[in-house]
């Protein structure tokens, strides 16, 4: 294999963006080609999913906070390889909709590992999940404790708050979620009245988020509602479910960790803790870095100084949530041509794309995804080398709302095999 020097290559600047697996991990983007190998020629795109990553993450996970059951976030990538290495990790399950429900059920998950952490479900929902024995949820609104009191009285509550401080995340939630401090007391009553058991308290403070004091402030946050429900003479709550926001670099997770486990410390003294169920709901974490996408050059354009690409994947696939800046950091170009009857060749040249100043030479370069749309452009005006049809684009970290948020539009949807590896 002729891989071109990447320590040659100049480190990128930012730091919070940066892809340690490009720099660090010369292995990993070997094992990643090597599978690439392995398989029949074929123009489609594809994941390879890494399953080995996903149980070294688990172990990362339990060794930063073992105090902290991690409940995956079933939206970020259902997958069902996925879901089944967590589970069989010790894993319990995050879902937001009957249909993530039925997945975890079926891979024999008792629902006593499941929360329904969806603040505003529909009736018939609601209804579903008391069928299954699905019997904690999340809600923050008046009209959500009527609901569950008609449909599902015996299911216990979590009062998703809004995080005082969602700055430093790529993904805030806010908007849309979490009650206000001026709001939980009513909505307290209001489950108390209802004679629905408020257990505990929920909050997210934003996805892929790098302000690990934003834990602080919401732990701080849950425990004044804690007291409010003391004061309003509640059960005592036992429950404080941090949410996501984790990010999977080292340095980073462990960082975040360690404000959390200080954070409870602070707040809940040492005989409320003996009580304290802590619970997390990362899905990022465990799903961003074990996916890698595949994608086949299926077309060029030249114009003049300027280079237009066509891949076989794209907004409307995969990259819908994608943020452009970490698509350029996360891209390798493999400059090898898929030859139907063979393969790939033997000696591809692989060039790290966002770090394209290593190539001899580049062009402002644009990639499109394969829709007719004009919306559908996964890179725009960046450096890349020069390629060719049927060179490969391949993406590291791709699983975290990717596949997952992808559509049918024009008859494409995202990329459906994915081979595994470990
Ligand atoms: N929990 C809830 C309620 C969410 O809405 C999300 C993401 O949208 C998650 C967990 C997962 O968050 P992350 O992927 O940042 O870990």
């Amino acid at each position: 294999w002729n891989v071109k020097s990447l320590e040659a290559l100049p480190s990128a600047p930012d730091q919070v963006v940066t892809n340690n697996r490009l720099g660090d991990d010369e292995h990993f983007i070997q094992k990643i080609i090597s599978t690439i190998k392995k398989l029949q020629p074929s123009e489609e795109a594809f994941y390879v999913l890494d399953l080995g990553l996903v149980s070294n993450l688990m172990d990362t996970w339990k060794r930063n906070l073992p105090m902290v059951q991690s409940f995956y976030a079933v939206k970020c990538n259902p997958h069902p390889d996925l879901l089944a290495t967590l589970a069989a990790q010790g894993s319990s399950f995050d879902c937001g909709s009957p249909s993530e429900i039925e997945s975890i059920l079926a891979l024999g998950v008792s629902p006593d590992r499941i929360i329904y952490a969806n603040p505003c479900k529909a009736s018939s929902h609601i209804k579903y999940a008391a069928e299954v024995g699905v019997n904690v949820t999340t809600f923050d609104s008046v009209d959500e404790i009527e609901k569950i009191r008609k449909w599902h009285p015996k299911c216990s509550l979590l009062i998703r708050i809004k995080a005082p401080d969602e700055s430093g995340c790529s993904f805030p939630l806010s908007s849309k979620f979490g009650a206000l401090p001026e709001e939980v007391s009513l909505l307290l009553q209001g489950a108390q009245t209802a004679g629905l058991r408020v257990a505990g308290v929920s909050f997210h403070i934003g996805s892929k988020s790098y302000n690990f004091q934003a834990y602080k402030t919401a732990i701080e946050a849950a425990k004044e509602v804690f007291q409010e429900a003391a004061r309003l003479c509640m059960p005592p709550m036992h429950v404080l479910d941090i949410g996501g926001g984790f990010v999977s670099e080292p340095s980073f997770f462990e960082a975040a960790a360690a404000v959390v486990k200080t954070s409870v410390e602070t707040y809940f003294s040492a005989e409320e803790r003996r009580s304290l169920k802590v619970i997390a709901e990362p899905g990022r974490f465990f799903a961003e870095t074990a996916f890698t996408l595949v994608t086949n050059i299926i077309g060029k354009r030249v114009r003049g100084e300027v280079r237009q690409y066509w891949i076989n994947e794209g907004f409307f696939g995969s990259m819908m949530c994608a943020d452009p800046k970490t698509l350029l950091e996360s891209c390798i170009a493999l400059k090898c041509m898929y030859n139907n009857s063979d393969g790939i060749e033997k000696n591809p040249v692989l060039m790290v794309c966002g770090k394209a100043t290593g190539c001899a030479r580049t062009y402002s370069s644009t990639v499109f995804g394969p829709t007719c749309d004009s919306a559908d452009k996964v890179l725009e005006g960046d450096q890349l080398p020069e390629l060719e049809v049927n060179n490969l684009l391949v993406f590291l970290n791709m699983g975290a709302y990717t596949s997952a948020c992808g559509s049918h539009f024009n008859g494409f949807g995202s990329a459906k095999i994915t081979h595994l590896t470990n």
